[in-house]
């Protein structure tokens, strides 16, 4: 019998239970952030762009409950995170018991700290499995392999047949689960992957190419290393975003969110936050994803009246659908009245607030306009921003 994947029922179990002693780490490497997302996360992500229908179940250490739902929260297709053992061997186990109420046919067993595996791994490691067979992908050695007795030459070991290996590793769920619990019965209880466990207990494993980029974190150059592969995929991008609103009668205007007492307000559909809607337009234009009164017209009734976060609040959901990050913004206000200098520690706050910024990446800057035009006449505000974005870059 073969597998086809296409037709099977998939599941997953990340293994994220280690504490990673040999990184030096102030947190277990696996809730690190890696551009700015836990490598657990990331992990996870890859999965779930590879295989959506899959069912995914995480391995956590006890205690690490916290850590897990600060870095990954909930999300669908995700099971909740069971408690690992004294040994990965251990922690793999509970993860394929937590998985035997859902009876997939084929599972895929993977290190969190290899978060940069690839669909095109996934897919070649699946497309290999058969009934008895379990795959592996493993890396032909490139270095040459010598022991060393206290920092002194030993013998060189031959390369010759010699592969590392990788995760993920596939196989039949029920193959590599009755594996497991042999292992357990003849107590071999330290083994240092599914592969080894599966051939403990008579099963065939086929050993298909790896990837060189399926790094495994383990010290802190690593993550440099593989931050430094993953920028070059991203691309930067500036977008800028114009508004203007009228005064007309009353007693506060909203800019950026804050309420400011003055002796006029904004007129508009909305709040008239003049500021967050040219700092919404700023993030759609690096989108390149329209502007604001497309996405929200001012003929709709449902805008009116309503506060402006709303709008920055969808253009940044979707930078994120895009799997996008802000890096940046710079704002500049024009009006002779009020005075922003007073009030541009808060208005920073509530923008880095807003989009989940540090403040010392939220520029507000204020000018006249030395009584000229419109904003010199008194009539009203008129705000300039620019937004940077980090985006995926196309293939
Ligand atoms: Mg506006």
């Amino acid at each position: 019998m073969s597998f086809n994947p296409a037709s099977q029922n998939i599941a997953i179990v990340i293994v994220a239970a280690g504490r990673g002693e040999r990184s030096g780490f102030s947190k277990p490497k696996q809730y690190l952030p890696l551009m700015g997302t836990a490598v657990l996360t990331r992990a996870i992500e890859a999965f779930q762009s590879a295989l959506p229908n899959a069912i995914i179940q995480t391995v956590i250490a006890d205690g690490d409950i916290l850590l897990f739902q600060e870095a990954v929260g909930n999300r669908p297709g995700l099971q909740d995170a069971v408690t690992g053992g004294a040994n990965r061997q251990a922690s793999v186990l509970q993860g394929l018991k937590a998985l035997q109420p859902h009876n997939p046919d084929i599972v895929l067993i993977h290190d969190a700290a290899r978060p940069l595996v690839s669909s095109d791994l996934i897919e070649r490691v699946l497309s290999h499995v058969e009934s008895g067979v379990g795959v592996v992908p493993g890396l032909p050695v490139a270095d040459t392999l010598r022991k060393c007795n206290d920092s002194f030459l030993g013998e060189t070991v031959s390369r010759d047949g010699l592969q590392a290996m990788q995760t993920p590793q596939a196989f039949p769920f029920a193959g590599i689960l009755a594996a497991h619990l042999s292992a357990i019965e003849n107590a071999y209880d330290n083994l240092t992957d599914d592969a080894e466990v599966f051939r403990k207990s008579g099963g065939k494993v086929l050993c298909v190419i790896g990837d060189r980029l399926n790094l495994k974190l383990t010290y802190p150059e690593d993550f440099k290393y593989a931050e430094r592969i993953m920028g070059q995929e991203f691309e930067t991008r500036t977008g800028q975003g114009f508004d203007v609103h009228a005064f007309t009668d009353g007693d506060e205007i909203i800019l950026c969110g804050v309420p400011i007492p003055h002796s006029r307000s904004l007129k508009g559909h909305s709040d008239a936050d003049v500021g967050l809607h040219a700092l919404t337009d700023a993030v759609l234009g690096a989108l390149a994803d329209g502007d604001i009164g497309q996405h929200f017209p001012p003929s709709d009734p449902k805008w009116k009246g309503v506060s402006s976060d709303i709008f920055i609040k969808e253009a940044l959901a979707r930078l994120k659908a895009r799997r996008g990050r802000l890096l940046h913004v710079d704002l500049t206000l024009i009006c002779e009245q009020p005075k922003i200098g007073p009030h541009r520690q808060d208005l920073r706050t509530s923008i880095a607030s807003l989009c989940g910024l540090e403040i010392d990446r939220v520029s507000v800057k204020a000018t006249t306009s030395e009584r000229l035009g419109f904003t010199g006449r008194g009539e009203g505000i008129a705000a300039l921003a620019t937004a940077t974005i980090s985006l995926p870059a196309a293939p």
